[in-house]
């Protein structure tokens, strides 16, 4: 099977979205999906290039055009279809901004996305600051969510004065007091959405977002309150939007068309009221398929873009045809699908645990039966006994690990036992690779599995697979044209034993390792991570006080080459001391204290006095990962 070939046993044709690819040389390449007749850029020689240039592992690379593509993939797709199912009215998305704050990604997103007139959803005081400051198309929307003081309301409605079409979203019957008294206050009038809590529950991670135990949102009988207090102080015509979010990566696709069915109910009955809506907004939620198996699981969803544009599209026009109303403007807050394929983390391998041993050490007079019975086990290991051999060999191990906590073996003879317990496993690991392995059995030599130490902070750069058990495609970037021949989880250098990857996807579903190469004393060997543009930047934290990675933005030029468009140094120890309050140069000052203490009681030389000093404020500048 094509599949099997040592070119994609990680299954990158799978999740790579036809942007990332194996090159004839082994290297990870990337392709402009905005132009496919372009030639392939290595991804390990652009990392080189900008090593050379000073930028440093672990490194965020940002590829432009990736995230163009998510902008017109979401925009064109619903274009399409709109065209396509002869719906009479417009798509008009609007990019959440916290799913990638940072402000290179805002610009190009709304770059790139003015010819679609592609707006913003800000959930917050300091996003709808972000919103304010960018030029959008004049037909593009602000949808604002949250909770809104009044400082964030006003500036909400005194915006439409110098041209956005800023919709506030009442996401409570308190807040529409708030908006009710600065719009008198103001004199202006605002542009009003309500958010509607739906009653349909999604699956997934986010199942908790959605349905009646939903923290955001009214329901119906806040929603009649709410039209009441509007028809009462005459701003109904104001309620312009309805708005509901189901919460994120929606695995299956089925539930995207119960919950728009549903939104469809509420946005007839509140017509019916009286309330002149025009658009319907339904949230985010559009998933991704990380691991490229296409199922409704959290990691996966069982549609493309196309799919749940079509399904979207389909249900409000028959909904609204059948309520007899004109087709609304559809907004849709797509985030994670835009921005998660623009990122890829790059780190190196600093080091190698390795487990395995060729050999078990020879017998000696005297062993324990416990070691004579365990390297017994060689003599009727094939392939069909493999499960019994892996429990004789746990069993004879656990049972001399007992005897010698209790001391009836000694240190020496323990050694041996273990060393053996690892030569059969590997042999064990050697004859199960050339068969097909249960998963039970792939756990079990799991065990076994090196760990490939590499140069990066899980809880910064990639925080979901701690919190939430995310898979991103995590890939070797080179030497894919050499059967890997070794099985790793990857730790990370921060000091907690959660900081590490022991979940992969491979072209034959998850795995508790990943296939790697030897790797030389000297070599370098990049390991990266797939589809981490998506909330990962924001969510991270200094754990360990490791820092913001360095951030490269680059072009794939026409020629095959890359231009660098940005490059962001990572964090120096002098930044996240401050973020946790200290005083870098209090901290230099105290720590010449010290050295001048000990100089003046003459255990320095001036020599030395002078290089302590300089190597601490050395490290105070500089990158806070391993350099
Ligand atoms: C987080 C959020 C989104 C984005 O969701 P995705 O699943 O990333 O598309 C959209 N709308 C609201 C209200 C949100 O809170």
């Amino acid at each position: 099977m094509e599949n099997d070939s040592p070119h994609d046993i990680y299954g990158i044709e799978n999740w790579g979205g036809g942007m990332i690819s194996v090159l004839p040389d082994g290297d990870i390449g990337l392709s402009n999906p905005l132009d496919p007749s372009m030639p392939r850029m290595s991804l390990p020689e652009i990392v080189k290039g900008l090593k050379q240039r000073g930028i440093q592992t672990p490194l965020l690379l940002r590829v432009k055009p990736f995230l163009e593509n998510g902008v017109r993939q979401i925009n064109e797709s619903f274009a399409e279809v709109i065209k396509a199912l002869g719906y009479k009215n417009a798509y008009r998305g609007v990019f959440p901004i916290k799913v990638n704050q940072q402000a290179q990604v805002i610009e190009s997103i709304v770059e790139y996305g003015r010819k679609y007139h592609y707006g913003l959803e800000a959930g917050s005081k300091p996003e709808l600051v972000i919103a304010l400051s960018k030029s959008l198309s004049k037909e593009a929307m602000i949808i604002c969510n949250g909770v809104k003081d009044a400082e964030f309301v006003r500036l909400a409605i005194l915006s439409r004065k110098i041209g956005f079409n800023t919709v506030i979203v009442l996401e409570s019957r308190k807040e529409l007091d708030t908006v009710l008294d600065v719009a008198e206050e103001l004199g202006e009038e605002p542009l009003l959405g309500v958010r509607i809590k739906l009653t349909h529950q999604i699956g997934g991670n986010w199942a908790e977002s959605s349905g009646d135990r939903s923290t955001f949102g009214m329901n119906t009988d806040q929603i009649v309150s709410v039209i009441d207090r509007l028809k009462q102080a005459g701003l109904l015509h104001c309620l312009m939007l309805q708005h509901s979010h189901l919460g994120s990566q929606i695995p299956d696709v089925n539930d995207v068309r119960r919950a728009v069915t549903e939104a469809c109910r509420y946005f007839s009955e509140l017509k019916s009221e009286g309330a002149p809506l025009t658009h319907l907004d339904l949230g985010g939620g559009l998933g991704i398929d990380y691991t490229g198996e296409k199922t409704a699981s959290p990691n996966s969803i069982n549609y493309t873009i196309r799919e749940y544009c079509s399904n979207v599209v389909e249900t409000v026009a028959y909904s609204m045809d059948e309520a007899g109303l004109d087709h609304p403007v559809i907004i849709t807050e797509s985030g994670r699908a835009v921005v998660a394929n623009s990122s890829i983390l790059v780190f190196d391998v600093l080091e190698t645990t390795l487990y395995d041993t060729p050999d078990a050490p020879d017998p000696q007079e005297g062993d324990h039966h416990l070691l004579s019975d365990m390297r017994g086990i060689l003599a009727y290991l094939v392939p069909e006994r493999i499960q019994e051999c892996i429990n004789d060999a746990v069993y004879y191990r656990n049972e001399m690990r007992a005897l010698f906590r209790r001391g009836y073996i000694g240190l020496r003879e323990m050694a041996r036992g273990e060393r053996t317990h690892m030569a059969i496993m590997s042999r064990i690991r050697g004859i199960a690779q050339a068969s097909d392995l249960t998963t039970e059995i792939d756990m079990q030599l799991n065990q076994i599995a090196d760990i490939y130490h590499c140069n990066f902070s899980l809880f910064q750069s990639l925080p979901d697979v701690w919190a939430i058990d995310q898979i991103h495609p995590v890939v070797p970037l080179q030497r894919l044209n050499e059967e890997p021949g070794r099985r790793a989880i990857l730790s990370d250098i921060t000091c907690d034993s959660d900081g590490k990857v022991d979940s992969f996807i491979l072209s034959g579903g998850l795995s508790p390792s990943l296939p790697v190469h030897s790797i030389a004393d000297d070599e370098e060997y990049f390991i990266g991570a797939f589809i981490v543009g998506a909330y990962q930047e924001t969510l991270g934290d200094l754990h360990n006080l490791f820092g913001d990675t360095n951030v490269a933005t680059v072009d794939l030029r026409p020629d095959g080459g890359v231009h660098l468009l940005q490059d962001t140094e990572g964090d120096t120890i002098h930044e996240v001391l401050s973020y946790v309050e200290y005083n870098p140069r209090d901290m230099i000052a105290s720590f010449k204290k010290h050295v001048d203490e000990a100089a003046s009681d003459g255990h320095l030389t001036p020599a030395d006095r002078k290089q302590l000093i300089r190597e601490y404020t050395d490290s105070i500048n500089g990158y806070t990962y391993y350099e």
